[in-house]
């Protein structure tokens, strides 16, 4: 065992699914398992690094948005947009560890991390 190496990551599959693997992620076009649909589908993008999921605590709202966090962010705002300020919001990682979170009626502003 190699220590200090993140060899975790996630995968999108063909049908839009995301598979999240703790130790070495299958590269593009390996069939892999998924469990969502019961078949054998290939893999059609490794993400490299963290990757975002947001989550909507108000009406189930869920997506998965790859390694893009600005991406991730743009779509909790938009969602709230749409639906109400009052959904309360969440943006997590592939751990589900919640990195931000938009409390119902909080009026956003979108602070970037600085890099
Ligand atoms: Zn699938
Ligand atoms: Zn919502």
């Amino acid at each position: 065992m190699t220590s200090g190496t993140h060899l975790t990551g996630e995968v999108l599959l063909e049908c839009g699914n995301i598979l999240f693997f703790e130790v070495a992620p299958p590269v593009k076009g390996t069939e892999v398992w998924c469990r969502k649909h019961g078949k054998m589908e290939k893999v059609e993008k490794q993400f490299r690094g963290e990757t975002y999921r947001i989550k909507c605590n108000t009406c189930r709202y869920g997506r998965n948005c790859g390694s893009g966090r600005l991406a991730a962010e743009t779509a909790m705002v938009r969602h709230r947009t749409k639906r109400g300020m009052h959904h309360e919001m969440v943006l997590m990682n592939a751990q589900h560890k919640i990195l931000w979170k938009l409390e119902a009626n909080q009026v956003e502003t979108l602070e970037l991390p600085n890099f």
